[in-house]
């Protein structure tokens, strides 16, 4: 048994399957599905199964031992988890108990959820929403919640569907897919910028009423500012697309930034900030604060829940993750992978 309060027919097998990146002798690194014990996990209040995760962008660099993700290896990727108590030394959770757990160290600091169990803090866990299936949970995962804190600051920045257009970048991708599933839920007026033509029809699905190219959303010119079209943004991409972005904004306009795909440099002057009046934000979903997430969770659950939350997921076993995750920095994946890990 492990410490604390356990549930009362559990034991941890001595053993767990888990995906482990580990450096080879040539200084490369490896990672494969492995039989690791389980006394190797971490310390923590709340031991918990895991019945799904999910794969991001960060879990496909962590099971490459990324240096900018990855603490220090052998390490277990995973950086999202739906699953049972199944120990625990926290008054706030119970064994037996449906949780989520999204970003703070999981999967980068410690070890992760492409596992049968990890072992995490007590303070990165939120009882599963109500309205959700741990797999639904984890159709959103990191990204879903990435998402709606985009989605929560244009709002915040009274961005509303009568200010106009809002436009979505890496639009196929995971956080890219549910932000355009909230907004189209929301009755906002959504332009889904993809590089897939194979993803126009989810995406209309979703809810986006246009559909351009990479190559439409780049603009080239050297012009400190463009004609003003989006009243808000969800960026996932970076580079030289938010950039074109950013200077096409209306004023006042509010334009959210999370990702890197497709650059970190930012070429821009200030004048769309200072002549508009434009809001860039950056979004942080790893310590989003505890106090504020079941409150996002629950929204996702309910009123902006995407139209089609089912169709955005493909669910793969742990020995199907080493394909996916060639797939995914490749940039091919459209929607969410979902991990059935037991
Ligand atoms: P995905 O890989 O699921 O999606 C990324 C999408 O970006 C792709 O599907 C593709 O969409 C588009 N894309 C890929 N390569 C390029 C390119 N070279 N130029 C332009 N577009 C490209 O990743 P996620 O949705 O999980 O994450 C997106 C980004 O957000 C990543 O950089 C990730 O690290 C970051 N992120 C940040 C978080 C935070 O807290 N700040 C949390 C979660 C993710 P399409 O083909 O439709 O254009």
């Amino acid at each position: 048994m492990v410490p604390g309060r356990n549930s009362a027919d559990f034991t941890l097998p001595v053993t767990m399957p888990a995906m482990m990146a580990s450096q080879q002798a040539d200084g490369s690194v490896d990672c494969q599905l492995t039989e690791i014990a389980t006394d190797r996990l971490p310390p923590g209040d709340v031991t918990i199964r895991v019945r799904y995760s999910s794969l991001n962008y960060k879990d496909a660099l962590a099971s490459q031992g990324h240096a900018g993700v990855v603490r220090k290896l052998p390490h277990i990727p995973g950086i999202d988890a739906a699953g049972e108590v199944v120990a625990s030394g926290s008054p706030q959770f119970s064994p037996g108990q449906s949780v989520v757990i999204t970003g703070f160290g999981l999967g980068s600091d410690q070890w992760g959820a492409h596992a049968q169990f990890i072992r995490v803090p007590a303070e990165w866990l939120v009882p599963l929403p109500e309205g959700l299936s741990l797999r639904q949970a984890m159709i959103y995962g990191t990204a879903g919640m990435t998402a709606a804190m985009c989605v929560e600051q244009l709002l915040a920045n009274d961005i509303s569907p009568s200010s106009g257009p809002v436009v979505v970048t890496g639009a196929s991708g995971g956080v890219g897919s549910i932000a355009v599933g909230i907004l189209g839920r929301l009755g906002f007026e959504v332009a889904a910028v993809s590089g897939k033509p194979a993803a126009a029809e989810l995406l209309t699905g979703l809810g986006a009423s246009r559909i351009l190219s990479r190559e439409e959303a780049t603009d080239r010119s050297n012009r400190p500012m463009l004609k003003a079209t989006w009243a808000g943004a969800v960026d996932t991409v970076g580079g030289s697309i938010l950039a074109t972005i950013v200077r096409q904004m209306r004023y006042k306009g509010t334009v959210t930034a999370c990702g890197l795909v497709a650059g970190a440099e930012l070429p821009l002057t200030v004048y769309p900030f200072i002549l508009r009046g434009v809001r860039l934000i950056g979004i942080d979903s790893g310590f989003y604060p505890i106090e504020r997430r079941a409150a996002l969770w629950s929204k996702l659950a309910t009123e902006w829940r995407p139209a089609m939350l089912e169709e955005l997921a493909e669910e793969v076993s742990l020995q199907d993750l080493p394909a996916k995750i060639e797939e995914i920095l490749q940039g091919k994946i459209i929607g969410r992978t979902i991990v059935r890990v037991d």
